[in-house]
């Protein structure tokens, strides 16, 4: 059967969570409790992005240059990519993350993907404004609501399967909404799937999923 593959950004494409790195660099420690909120679900994922983001202070060839540094990207990828891609596949990414690393990262891999949701950002006097352009994929807890992008793609392409490959809390949405979900080992999203007894595969390099 053909698939749609849906895939997460920050630590499945990349080995880190490159927006979390991003704030590591650039903002103070303090951000970190606005994330564990978060992750709590205290609050929503962009409003925790608003005030995390708020906090950092940089150019944006900085941050930019710094993503390009920090941002290796997990075993397997490439192949993974062309193998769905050669298999009459559809990729579609699906990102809570932002533009400026995640166009870094991928570059010319960005042409492989049908659809790609992400946010966006603008840099003015050395700080960081974020912006969240798809309300129709925003749920009360994302800006990018994986569960919706899956949704999204079903109703695309309704004879196919939808494959949901991720890692974080922020893929959380896409439990039971995907035919199959791919989770990094050792990851928040596969600690939610046990939680909830959905089953999903848990992998390390995304060559893995080739075979599956
Ligand atoms: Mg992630
Ligand atoms: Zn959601």
């Amino acid at each position: 059967m053909e698939v749609v593959v849906v895939l997460d950004f920050d630590g499945t494409v990349t080995q880190k969570d490159i927006g979390d790195e991003v704030c590591d660099r650039f903002a103070p420690p303090i951000w970190r409790d606005i994330d564990a909120a978060w992750v709590r679900r205290e609050i929503s994922l962009p409003e925790a992005q608003r005030r995390m983001w708020a906090l950092a202070r940089c150019q944006r060839q900085e941050a930019v240059d710094y993503a390009r540094q920090i941002g290796h990207l997990r075993a397997g990828l490439d192949r993974f990519l062309d193998a769905v891609l050669l298999c009459g596949g559809r990729l579609w990414l699906a990102s809570g993350g932002f533009d400026f690393y995640v166009e870094a990262i991928l570059a010319k891999r960005l042409q492989k993907f049908e659809r790609a949701f992400f946010n966006r950002t603008r840099f003015a006097d050395g700080k960081i404004e974020v912006e969240f352009p798809h309300s129709g994929l925003a749920c009360s807890f994302c800006a990018v609501c994986k569960g919706l992008v899956c949704d999204q793609a079903r109703q695309t392409y309704p004879e196919r399967e939808i494959i949901f490959v991720g890692d974080g809390a922020s893929d959380r949405c896409a439990v039971g909404r995907a035919d199959r979900l791919f989770a990094v080992r050792g990851s928040l999203l596969e600690k939610s799937c046990r939680e909830v007894d959905a089953p999903y595969v848990a992998f390390d390099g995304l060559d893995e999923l080739i075979e599956s």
